[in-house]
């Protein structure tokens, strides 16, 4: 090591170590008492209560007059409003923008990737502002590892945004994805191909190896007769796919539409189903016994159509939204549980909400229930024990809205407080 670079060893360590002597010296952050009309724990309303909230996490919550303050906590008063765990999106593209924008094929083919990045970092902020506290980001679509820069980014407080769970670039069959020109060979693909017993252990391990949280695989795509969803990878194949990642501590959740897509990866042991719009009561069955959850996407489903020419209100309702209809019917039937997740970035990002309103207002679930979806339901899905729920120890991460959104589904657009770790990103 020559003395120039011995030097700059020795300033970089004195730099690492500066934020952690910086820390020890200040005094730790006051403990903070927000007093909202309301507390929504995750499951119930509780009229009344205050949640007291030192450092990073939750300390109490209980009844106002009950939560034992530290001397120099300072009160936030909320009154009006109903306090309740950051919510998290189940299915976001934080690298794509809607289709009514710019295609999809366009976004993956012709747009740079500093482009997707720099855009992605503001999607980031609105879904942070939106009250979405975490998301599970479902591949970059063509932006490679980009997510994993992203999370890095948020988590440094580089810039404003959710805590991120990245599935990385996804996984297909080859042949089954896209873009697609039948007149173009080797176009850049919107996710990783793979295939056979070699090339899917080592794509899963690469994923892996590059930061993904979760692997994401494709069951299922449009790539039949017509443009038909048929299923891609076999039995064995998503087998592979589901033991390789589980023995590395990862699940795996499974884009299916159809019956068939769905039973494999359900087989296979994947934890969730995305979209399942083709499901029949017998797969919904199987999912239950399995414990696999279900994330609808109901409103992508409807952005899509209305991108379409769906004149929504005025035309008669598409086969895919009755399809869609069908089968959420028949998933809560067989009593399977629901991921809140919308598949958003087909629609803007910071609208996040829509999939709620829709769950509500256009099929017909109880906006309590659709709540404890977006909460303890997802943290528990998803297997965030330290969030989701409003109980000391847990993340302080807490949104404050106006109005009673386990009563009011639109309560949710009017988001007055963030809070993310104890640090607050807007408030009254
Ligand atoms: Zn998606």
């Amino acid at each position: 090591m020559g003395n120039d670079m011995k030097k700059s060893y020795l300033f970089s360590f004195w730099l690492a170590a500066l934020p952690l002597l910086s820390r020890a010296q200040t005094s730790p952050a006051p403990a903070t008492l927000l007093h909202p009309a309301a507390v929504f724990d995750g499951e119930t309303l509780h009229p009344g209560w205050a949640v007291l909230v030192e450092g990073e996490k939750i300390t109490a919550a209980g009844p106002a007059a009950q939560v034992k303050v530290p001397a120099g906590t300072r009160t936030l008063e909320l009154p009006g409003l109903t306090l309740l765990p950051g919510l998290i999106e189940g299915h976001s593209h934080l690298l794509l923008h809607p289709y009514n924008e710019t295609s999809w094929d366009d976004q993956v083919l012709k747009e740079p990737l500093a482009l997707r990045v720099a855009r992605a970092t503001v999607s980031a902020q609105k879904t942070l502002l939106a009250g979405f506290t975490t998301s599970r980001d479902l591949g970059t679509e063509g932006a490679g590892y980009a997510d994993v820069g992203l999370k890095q980014a948020i988590n440094e407080g580089i810039i404003p945004g959710p805590r991120l769970l990245v599935a990385t670039r996804a996984l297909v069959a080859t042949g089954s994805y896209g873009p697609r020109l039948a007149a173009v060979e080797n176009l850049p693909q919107g996710a990783q191909e793979a295939d056979g017993v070699d090339g899917i252990v080592r794509a899963v391990r690469e994923q892996i190896g590059h930061g993904a949280d979760v692997i994401k695989v494709y069951a299922d795509y449009r790539w039949g007769v017509n443009n038909a969803a048929e299923p891609t990878f076999s039995l064995e194949e998503l087998t592979l796919i589901v033991q390789t990642a589980r023995s590395a501590g990862r699940g795996v959740v499974a884009h299916a539409s159809t019956a068939e897509g769905m039973r494999r990866a359900v087989l296979a042991g994947v934890e969730t189903i995305e979209h399942g719009d083709g499901g029949t009561p017998e797969v919904f069955r199987l999912m239950k016994q399995r414990g696999v959850a279900l994330c609808p996407t109901v409103a992508a489903t409807d952005a899509t159509s209305q991108y379409r020419g769906w004149k929504k209100g005025q035309d008669p309702e598409p086969a895919r939204v009755t399809a869609k209809r069908q089968a959420l019917a028949a998933a809560r039937q067989a009593g399977v549980a629901l991921a809140m997740g919308g598949d958003v970035g087909v629609f803007p990002h910071g609208d996040n909400a829509r999939e709620m309103e829709l769950l509500v207002h256009d099929y017909g679930l109880p906006p309590l229930e659709v709540l404890r979806e977006a909460t303890s339901g997802n943290a528990r899905i998803f297997h965030l024990a330290d969030r989701g729920r409003v109980a000391p120890g847990l993340l302080a991460d807490l949104v404050a809205v106006a109005g009673d959104p386990t009563q009011q589904v639109e309560a949710l657009r009017q988001v007055r407080l963030v809070m993310k770790g104890g640090v607050l990103y807007k408030q009254p």
